[in-house]
Order: structure tokens, then sequence, then C-alpha cells
């Protein structure tokens, strides 16, 4: 018997899965690591395990203390359940725009929701700047401490990638991968998983997809911090260099309109089952660009991030689509005429 001690040993060893039509389309081996198998549902479980380990390790998180973190919803979603596991509490500041799932998952956490409008990273009221004064205060306050997990900066983000995701990746795969591909909110994937790759494989590439709004597909392809447009896609999109990223060197640059990740998703949904969020589908069409540029017989890796139904009210709402001018998947259209 192979038995999970609990929810903390239930995250990771996510299986890598086969799509079959990007692996057709390119005659490279597609894989999507599995991250929305987590319990949380998010590749943002593993982070969150290593944000709050790293806290007590530090001494800075005890029996019954705060977790205060800033977040577009998933790395909430995984502190919050971790913290219910291991005897803490938590404080999730999110922007308005993030979507209600996420929201309504986190109170059901138990987690305590501040909703914050989103302004950008250098106004003083950005979600990430609220959650760091609000750790800030909590902490002269809280018996059992506070702590601002600081998912961007804190690198106990990427090191959960570096010793869990790259590994796993690596040894379910017996060293033979050729590219690896992700999109970037802290950097914490995309940076952890190439330090481990690299490590074991100078020869593994690796690979930005960026969606459009975020300024890294600028900053890797001339050196400059530029962004322009905007994106559905949630939890991805960086315009600065994070600590997370910080010594990250990408042989590859791309950028996904959401036109085409919104396509991937639905592809992947109607012909393989697989359900899943937006930045899943910059994702995959990022490997489909990589295992392009590499030439037909490579294997590539890139990340299913998080399920698709934390994104009904959104992604997989018609109304909200056409207002983006999106693509609608004729399945979501029959569905409305079947309501009707
Ligand atoms: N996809 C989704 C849906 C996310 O929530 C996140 C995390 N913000 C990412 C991708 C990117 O992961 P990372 O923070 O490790 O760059």
């Amino acid at each position: 018997m192979r038995i999970r001690s609990g929810l903390v040993d239930a995250i990771g060893r996510t299986p890598l899965i086969r799509l079959v039509r990007a692996s057709e389309a390119t005659g490279c081996e597609i894989l999507g690591k599995a991250e929305f198998m987590n319990p949380g549902q998010s590749v943002k479980d593993r982070a969150a395990l290593f944000i709050i380990e790293d806290a007590v390790r530090r001494g800075a998180l005890k029996p019954g203390g705060v977790i205060v973190e800033g977040t577009a919803g998933n790395t909430g979603i995984g502190l919050a359940l971790v913290a219910n596991a291991l005897g803490y509490r938590t404080v999730i500041v999110i922007p308005d725009t993030q979507s209600d799932e996420k929201k309504t998952m986190l109170r059901l956490a138990g987690a305590e929701l501040v909703e914050v409008p989103a302004v950008p990273y250098k106004d003083p009221n950005n979600y990430v700047k609220v959650s760091g004064r609000i750790a800030e205060e909590l902490a002269k306050t809280e018996a059992a401490g506070a702590v601002w997990a600081n998912q961007f900066d804190n690198v106990a983000n990427r090191q959960a990638h570096v010793e869990t995701t790259g590994p796993e990746i690596w040894n379910d795969l017996d060293g033979k991968v050729d590219g690896f591909v992700s999109a970037v909110g802290t950097g914490g994937t995309l940076a952890g998983v190439a330090m481990a790759l690299k490590e074991r494989s100078a020869d593994v590439k690796i690979a930005l997809a960026d969606p459009p709004g975020a300024a890294l597909y600028s900053y890797y392809t001339t050196g400059e911090l530029k962004s322009e447009g905007s994106s559905i896609t949630e939890g991805i999109g960086q315009g600065r260099i994070t600590a997370n990223l910080e010594g990250l060197e990408v042989d590859h640059a791309y950028q996904i309109p959401d036109a085409v990740a919104v396509q991937v998703v639905f592809d992947l949904l109607e012909h393989e089952g697989l359900c899943l969020g937006g930045s899943s589908g910059v994702n995959v069409a990022g490997a489909i660009r990589l295992a392009r540029d590499l030439g037909p017989g490579k294997t590539i890796v890139t990340i299913l991030c998080d399920y698709g139904t934390r994104y009904q009210s959104k992604l997989f709402d018609p109304a909200f689509l056409r207002s983006k001018n999106l693509p609608v998947p004729a399945w979501l259209e029959r569905k409305g005429a079947v309501d009707l």
C-alpha cells in the first residue's frame, strides 16, 4: 500500500501527461505536468508548502501564527489548505479582478479575504504591498506571530521547483528531456525547474511563454522591460525581475496572444478531456512553438497549471469571451441554446 500521510504529503509527484494533438502536430513528445492534480488544484501548492516550511524553520512562524499573502488566488488557496493542515491561519489580499471561483474557494477554506482594487505594482495600494503592510502590523499584535509569504521575492518559492518539480520531470523521463517551457507569475516555476534541469544537463533548452501585457518577453529578447496590451489570463504576466527570476537565462522566448491561448485550452478540453485555466493554454502554445524551433523527435515539457472550473465565469463564459473578442467554442454556445 502506498499511502500519502496527509495533505502536505499529497502535494507534488504529479503525472506527466502526453498531449496527443500537440505531439502529433509537431512530431515531438509534448508532455504536460499535471499540476492541477495537486490538492489545491494548482502548481502553487508546492510553493505554498515550501514558503510555510521555510518560515517555520526560520522561527518566524509558530503554532497558531498567521500567514499573510497577496495573491491572484492559487497561492492563497495552497497557503490556506496547508495552513489548515499544519495549524496556522491565513489572511489573503486579492485584486478584485480575479475570478469569483478563486475567491469563493479561499473563503470556504477559512482564509480571511481582503479584496483590493487592481492597481499597478508601483502604486502603494497594490495587493502585494498591502499584504506586506498587513503582515507587518499583525506581527506586532499576534501572539503566535505573523509572516508575509512574499511569494514574488521569497526564493523558498523557487526552491520548491528546484527540489521537487524539476527532479520529478527529470526522473520520470530518465533524463530524456530536451526542452521546458513555462509562463511566469512569480517566476518560481520557470526559474526553479530551469535550475534543476540545467544542473543535470546543460543541453536542456529553457523557454519563456509570456502573455500580452507582461514585460518579460521584451526583457529576454531585447534586454528592456517593456509591456503592451493586456490578457484575460490570471496568475501570470510579470512586469519586473522578481528575486525568483534573478539569474535565470532563457534560450527562447515567445509571446502568446489570448486568442491562441484560449483556443489551445478549448482544444485540450474538447479533444483530450483536460480542463485547464488560461495560463495552461499559454504554456502549451509555448511548448508547440518550442517544438517547432527545436525540430521533430524532441521531448518538451510544460506545466498544466490549474483546473479550468476555477474560470467558469470568465474563460468558459460565452458573453465574457465575446466581450473580449475571443473565440467561443461550439459546445458553450450549444449549452446556451439548451438553457433557453
Ligand atoms: N498559472 C497560474 C494559474 C498561476 O496562478 C500561477 C501563479 N501565480 C502561474 C501560472 C505561474 O507560476 P509562478 O508563480 O511559479 O511563476
